[in-house]
C-alpha cells in the first residue's frame, strides 16, 4: 500500500516488524524480502513516489525534483560533484542500470581487513542470482548500443585492450537515453517498479515524503522510529508518523544513513559514523568526431573497460597505470553543458556539435576518502578532496580516454580541465601528467557514495557487524552503500543489493516469526 502525505489526515501510531528507512538499492531490497517472508514492513521514504508520467525527460526539472539539493550537491572544495536521489526507489531511479557482481579480489580484501563474515563469492551467490533475476540483469544486447560505444570498442580493440557489454538491469528498453532523468517507459528495472511495488504487494505499508528524524532506543535496542510527512513540493512539515517495530533497517544511503546517525547523536561510540566516505570520483574526457555519435540516446555504457580495474605497480611499488573502470559516457545536452569546461569558444564549438560529441567517464576506486560532518544547522557538509594516488589514476584515465578516442578516429580530444587541454595526436597525451587536478580545475561526479558507516567485526573501526547490525544498538541495521566496507572497484548497486539480501536472511533465520 502507498501512502501519500495527503492521504493522512492526523498525526499516525503505527506498528509493525520491520521498519526500514529508505527505498533505494539497500532498503527496496530488504523490504521486499521481509514482506515476502511473510513479515509486516514499515517503508519510510523521504522523496515523493513520482512515476513514469513524471518522468519528462527534461534534465533541467529532473535534477530538481529527483536529486538532493537539486543536483548541485557538491564537495566542500567544489570538486566533486555528489549525486543521490530522493525519491521512491532512491537512487536507482536515476542511474544507469550498470550492474557489475563485487569482484572476488575485493570480497577478499575486504574479509581480510575487517574481518568480515559470509562474504565469500560461495555465499554471496545465492543472493546475487535472486536478485539479478529480480532485476533482469543481463549483458546490453548490441542493438542498445550508441556510436559512442561502438567507437570506444572500436579505439579499444585497435589497443589492443579488453572490453566486453556492461550488463544492465532493464527490461524492453527502447533506447531514448534518458536514464539519469528517470525511465518513462518503467524499462530501467529500479527499485521503483520491481522491489518496491513488490513489498507492496505483499501487504508493506509504504510511505513517500515521510522523513525518518528519530530512532527510539529502549534498553539498548531500536524499537522504531519518528518520522514527519512532508509536503512533496516544499517540504514543509506535517502530520507526524510513530512506527514501533522489533527491527529497523536504516536505508538511507551513503549520505542519509550517516546523516540520520549523526542527527541522532547515536551508534556512533567510535566516532566512525560519517567517516571513510568514498566517491568513486569520476572524471571525463570529451571527444569530436567527424560522424554523428549521438552519446544521448540508448544505454549510456553497454560497453566497458574493465582491463585497468585494478592498480599495476612496479618492483619498487609504485604506481604505474589502473584503478579505474573505463566507461563511455552518457549525458544530456543541458548537463554535458554544465559538465564541459567553462565559458568561450571550446565550450560553444562542443555545444554546437553535441550530436558528434563522444567521450568516456571514470568509475575511480579511490582509496583516500573524506568524511560527512554536520554544519550547525544539521546538514550534511561533505569534507572530501580528490588526492595523492587517486590523482594519479585520474591522469592515467584521462591518458587511457585520450588514447582510445584518438583510436577510434577522434578529430580533437578534449579534457576539461582549467584552462582546457585539447588533444589531437597521441604525442600530446603527455600533457595530461601537468595537469595539477587541484579543486576547482576539473568537475567529478560523484555518484557512489559509500562506507560511511561501514561493515567489519573491530568495532572501534565498523559501525555493524558483518551482516549490518549496529555494533551498540541491537535491532538496528544497515542494508545500503553506507554499510559497505569500502569503494567496490565497479558500481556498487549489485552489491548494495546482495549485501541487503544476505542481511534479510540473516534476520529472517534469527528472528523467527512470533
Ligand atoms: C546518476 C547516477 C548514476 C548511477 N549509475 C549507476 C550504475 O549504473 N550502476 C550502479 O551500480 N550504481 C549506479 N549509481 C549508484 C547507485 O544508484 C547507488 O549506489 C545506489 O542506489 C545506492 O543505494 P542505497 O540504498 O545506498 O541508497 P539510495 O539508492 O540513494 O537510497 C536511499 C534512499 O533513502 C532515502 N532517505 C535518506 N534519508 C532518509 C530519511 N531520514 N528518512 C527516509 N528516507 C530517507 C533517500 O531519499 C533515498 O531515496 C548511480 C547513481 C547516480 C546518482
Amino acid at each position: 500500500m502507498m501512502v501519500q502525505p495527503s492521504d493522512v489526515k492526523h498525526d499516525l501510531n503505527e506498528a509493525a516488524d520491520v521498519c526500514v528507512i529508505g527505498s533505494g538499492a539497500g532498503g527496496g531490497v530488504f523490504a521486499g524480502e521481509m514482506a515476502e517472508a511473510g513479515r509486516s514492513v514499515i517503508l519510510l521514504e523521504e522523496g515523493p513516489h513520482y512515476t513514469k508520467e513524471d518522468f519528462d525527460q527534461r534534465s533541467d526539472d529532473m535534477l530538481a525534483r529527483l536529486y538532493g539539493e537539486r543536483g548541485w550537491a557538491a564537495t566542500e572544495d567544489l570538486s566533486v560533484n555528489i549525486l543521490y536521489a530522493q525519491c521512491v526507489g532512491g537512487s536507482t531511479v536515476c542511474y544507469w542500470a550498470d550492474s557489475f557482481r563485487t569482484p572476488p579480489d575485493r570480497l577478499e580484501l575486504w574479509t581480510r581487513e575487517f574481518r568480515l563474515k559470509g562474504k565469500s563469492e560461495e555465499e554471496l551467490r545465492p543472493h546475487f542470482e535472486k536478485v539479478e533475476k529480480a532485476i533482469n540483469v543481463h549483458p546490453a544486447p548490441p542493438e542498445l548500443f550508441n556510436n559512442n560505444n561502438w567507437l570506444i570498442k572500436k579505439g579499444a580493440e585497435a589497443l589492443g585492450w579488453q572490453g566486453e557489454a556492461v550488463t544492465q538491469a532493464r527490461k524492453g528498453c527502447v533506447g531514448c537515453g534518458y536514464a539519469m532523468e528517470g525511465c518513462a517507459y518503467d524499462a530501467k528495472q529500479s527499485m521503483l517498479v520491481t522491489y518496491v511495488p513488490r513489498a507492496s504487494e505483499r501487504g508493506a505499508k509504504v510511505f513517500s515524503s515521510c522523513r525518518a528524524e528519530r530512532l527510539s532506543v529502549e534498553k539498548g535496542r531500536a524499537v522504531g522510529v519518528e518520522a514527519r510527512l512532508l509536503d512533496p513540493q516544499n517540504k514543509a512539515p506535517g502530520h507526524q508518523v510513530r512506527v514501533r517495530a522489533r527491527i529497523v533497517a536504516l536505508a538511507g544511503g551513503g549520505v542519509g544513513s550517516a546523516v540520520f546517525l549523526l542527527r541522532n547523536g547515536t551508534a556512533n561510540h567510535h566516532h566512525q559514523v560519517g567517516k571513510n566516505f568514498y566517491t568513486n570520483p569520476g572524471a571525463m574526457a570529451w571527444a569530436l568526431f567527424d560522424q554523428d555519435v549521438l552519446m544521448y540516446r540508448k544505454i549510456p555504457a553497454a560497453y566497458g573497460i574493465k582491463q585497468f580495474r585494478q592498480v599495476r605497480v612496479n618492483e619498487r611499488g609504485e604506481y604505474v597505470e589502473g584503478g579505474y573502470l573505463l566507461l563511455p559516457n552518457q549525458l544530456q545536452p543541458a548537463i554535458a553543458a554544465a559538465a564541459l569546461p567553462g565559458f568561450g569558444e571550446v565550450h560553444r564549438r562542443y555545444m554546437q556539435n553535441f550530436p558528434r560529441v563522444g567521450g568516456t567517464y571514470a568509475i575511480l576506486d579511490d582509496e583516500n576518502t573524506g568524511e560527512i560532518v554536520l554544519d550547525a544547522s544539521g546538514n550534511p557538509v561533505f569534507r572530501y578532496t580528490v588526492r595523492g594516488r587517486d590523482k594519479l589514476k585520474t591522469r592515467d584515465f584521462l591518458k587511457k580516454s585520450a588514447s582510445v578516442l584518438l583510436a577510434a578516429g577522434a578529430r580533437e580530444v578534449l579534457i576539461p580541465s582549467s584552462p582546457p587541454l585539447l588533444i589531437r595526436e597521441t604525442r600530446e597525451i603527455p600533457a595530461i601528467d601537468s595537469l595539477s587536478l587541484a579543486p576547482g580545475t576539473m568537475v567529478f561526479g560523484g555518484p557512489h557514495l559509500l562506507a560511511t558507516c561501514r561493515r567489519g567485526e573491530d568495532i572501534t573501526r565498523c559501525v555493524t557487524d558483518s551482516y549490518g547490525e549496529s555494533h551498540e544498538i541491537k535491532n538496528l541495521f544497515i542494508v545500503d552503500g553506507s554499510s559497505l566496507p569500502g569503494s567496490v572497484s565497479v558500481d556498487p548497486s549489485l552489491t548494495i543489493m546482495a549485501f541487503s539480501s544476505q542481511t534479510a536472511q540473516y534476520v529472517n533465520e534469527h528472528w523467527p516469526m512470533p
